[in-house]
């Protein structure tokens, strides 16, 4: 059995200030942090103790985690153990990456997102190069704010041409982009068309409460991060039970981490087998 989880423990602050976002610059408190990191310990127990699930994990922290040495350690146990298919962070790549050297790095994934304004591309670049280097898969991505469109041109060029560039749509404004910018966007990314729209999803099948949940720091499941019911608990011997295919409730989906796993869109063949990181071959 596979199973894919999506992870989101309490911590909620980030090093970065970006301006439209809620983390920006916010610290957590001591007790946050520790409380967090023993939920984390937790999880990788747990994970530890299932042999006969095959776990593909990515860690979808409301902050950036992967600058604090609880994530690191996790992330480098869960690659050692057999029954870990490939451990995953959304980050945006500050931190140092020398804790990758203990880790199997053949079972690491990155989601890094590049921050205009929070890091200069030359040292974002430095960063994936290191991840080069020490031979650590990544998808890099940028939010395509109109503004940054030149700048998303110049990282892509930067880039090796194999490393798949992925741009998160503004669609909260209709026609936000012109058709120009729309195909220099689709120019950098072949699948942001996926990520222009709110998929119309009510009834639909979603993998999601089936083979994909969402788990935080307590071990709620739900089927994915948009919908608020509890489907169970990963820490009662009885959370198997909850599995089951199921028809998404909502409107709309909009996310990558969400949509990708619609059965009508067929994402997982597009990305052969790295949705959860978000790398598509190029
Ligand atoms: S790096 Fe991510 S979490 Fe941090 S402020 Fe920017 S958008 Fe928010
Ligand atoms: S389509 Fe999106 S909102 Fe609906 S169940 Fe799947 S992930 Fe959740």
């Amino acid at each position: 059995m596979m199973l894919s989880i999506l992870y989101r423990g309490p911590l909620s602050s980030c090093n970065y200030g970006c301006p439209y976002c809620p983390f920006a610059k916010t610290k957590d408190s001591r007790e946050t942090l520790e409380k967090d990191a023993a939920q984390l310990l937790r999880f990788v127990q747990f994970v530890q103790q299932q042999h006969d699930i095959q776990f593909k994990i990515l860690f979808t922290p409301w902050g950036e985690a992967l600058i604090r040495k609880h994530y690191q350690e996790a992330m480098t146990t869960l690659s050692h153990l057999p029954n870990v298919h490939k451990v995953s962070i959304q980050t945006n790549l500050s931190s140092r990456l020398n804790w990758l050297q203990k880790a199997n790095v053949s079972k690491i994934a990155l989601w890094t997102t590049y921050h205009p304004g929070e890091t200069d591309r030359t040292a974002f670049l430095q960063q994936c190069h290191q991840l080069d280097t020490l031979g650590v898969a990544y998808s890099v991505g940028v939010v395509g704010f109109k503004e940054t469109i030149t700048e998303i041109e110049s990282l892509r060029a930067a880039l090796p041409a194999g490393r798949y560039l992925w741009i998160n749509a503004l669609k909260k404004q209709a026609d936000y982009y012109t058709a120009e910018e729309t195909a220099v966007l689709q120019g950098i990314d072949p699948h942001v068309a996926y990520n222009m729209v709110h998929h119309e999803t009510l009834g639909k099948a979603c993998k999601t409460g089936h083979t994909v949940i969402s788990v935080d720091g307590d071990g709620n499941m739900h089927r994915c991060h948009f919908i608020k019911e509890k489907i169970g608990n990963i820490y009662d011997t009885t959370f198997r039970q909850s599995l089951y295919p199921r028809a998404c409730t909502n409107a709309t989906c909009g996310c990558h981490i969400g949509y990708v796993h619609l059965e009508h869109l067929q994402l997982y063949q597009l990305y052969e087998g790295r949705e959860l990181e978000r790398i598509a071959p190029v």
